[in-house]
């Protein structure tokens, strides 16, 4: 038996372009048949639905909310929901899993980071960047930036792609440089969702359990598109 997740999707609370509250997307998430998702709504320096003049701890008090709001509809539905993040520069996206709100609200500094120190940092902290659609092209994004060597993995399937070429892409560039692959489906409506993401053989406790699962490639299926009404 598998067991269903979404690592990558988005809720109205915190990520400008959600559609929907992180409850109804862990309702929604929960009736097509997933064991679990993870909240990855936009940081502050991407489509961030939080105000920006706030003061940093509150800022990331309602950052968490989408996250939150999916959590306690998780607990009583029974879907698991976990913590991250997706942290922009300059138009790409990471992916940012296993650390928590105590952390962020301890360190501002990450706005004024390169991109580079950012993943590193996180990795010292005992966290883990995934390369959200490294070669998504669309007209926000206005280059293309790989940096192979501070990601811990790459999204090789990013669900939300009306042309297969940008996942490709994203294949090739993993497997040429040796990184760990996961896929999600970057969900923002529970009207609409995608219907990626992965299935494992061992149910997902923690989001260290998901880390370790990317990171020793023990995932069972990547899947795009074909989790919906199966
Ligand atoms: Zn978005
Ligand atoms: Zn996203």
């Amino acid at each position: 038996m598998l067991y269903r997740y979404e690592p990558h999707m988005h809720t109205f609370e915190a990520s400008g372009c959600g559609r929907s509250t992180g409850a109804e997307m862990a309702e929604m998430h929960k009736a097509k048949g997933y064991d679990g998702i993870i909240v990855t709504d936009h940081f502050f320096n991407g489509n961030s639905a939080v105000p920006y003049d706030l003061p940093w701890e509150e800022k990331i008090d309602l950052f968490c909310k989408g996250y939150e709001n999916a959590k306690a509809r998780g607990d009583e539905i029974g879907l698991k929901v976990f913590f991250g993040w997706e942290f922009t520069y300059a138009g790409a996206d990471f992916l940012t899993y296993g650390l928590d709100k105590t952390w962020l609200k301890k360190h501002p500094e990450i706005m004024d980071m390169k991109i580079y120190d950012y993943c590193d940092f996180v990795a010292e902290c005992g966290g883990f960047i995934v390369h959200a659609h490294p070669f998504r092209q669309y007209n926000y994004i206005k280059k293309i930036t790989l940096i192979p060597d501070n990601v811990g993995a790459v999204e090789i399937i990013n669900s939300s792609h009306f042309d297969e070429k940008m996942n490709d892409r994203a294949k090739w560039y993993a497997e040429s440089f040796n990184l760990p692959v996961t896929a999600g489906s970057d969900s923002h409506d529970a009207k609409n969702l995608l219907g990626g993401g992965i299935s494992v053989e061992k149910p997902l406790e923690t989001i260290f359990d998901y880390i370790e699962a990317v990171k020793k490639r023990s995932i069972a299926k990547l899947h795009n598109k074909d989790f919906i009404n199966k």
